[in-house]
């Protein structure tokens, strides 16, 4: 039988993981942005909300008497190393970047609006009201990026069809 509340600490230390490769991914992009300077400027400020993010994180798993686990943390700036690197390579490094980000923000939604549940179902109701809060932070990122995406889109479109440089990022 698997304890509950292992689950609950496996699954928090999964959220740490991700927020690691959240960290490395936004870090990236705002710092290769240069001609877009509204989207630079939401993703740095959601870059400092990141911190604070994993910071909460690490104080509940903590305060719940588990470790946090550094294979996984690897393996996930592994993985935000290759998306940065992969959308690089491309000519429309702004739009693949923007597609990766607003993809992202709902898998964490999800996996906050999980965390939530199962942390309710626990009786860890100082646990929940963490990923509650989080997941409106990470609601509000997406939701801010849905709205850019149609200025992003065209100015992309016609920069890039006026051959400019600044199109790519
Ligand atoms: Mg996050
Ligand atoms: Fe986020």
């Amino acid at each position: 039988m698997t304890d509950m509340n292992e689950t609950l600490n496996q699954w928090l230390r999964d959220a740490h993981a991700m927020e690691e490769q959240a960290e490395q991914m936004l870090d990236s992009q705002a710092s290769r942005l240069e001609s877009y300077p509204e989207l630079a400027s939401r993703i740095r400020q959601h870059l400092e909300e990141t911190h604070s993010q994993r910071e909460r994180l690490e104080s509940c798993i903590e305060r719940r008497g588990a470790s946090s686990s550094s294979m996984k943390d690897m393996a996930a700036r592994l993985s935000a190393l290759m998306q940065g690197m992969s959308s690089m390579m491309s000519s429309d490094e702004v739009m693949k970047g923007l597609l990766t980000s607003y993809a992202f923000e709902h898998f964490e939604v999800a996996s906050y609006r999980i965390l939530t549940a199962a942390a309710e179902a626990v009786g860890d109701s100082e646990t929940a009201r963490m990923c509650e809060a989080i997941c409106k932070e990470e609601e509000a990122m997406a939701s801010w990026l849905a709205g850019q995406i149609p200025e992003v889109t065209r100015t992309y479109l016609s920069r890039e069809s006026a051959d400019m440089d600044e199109a790519k990022r």
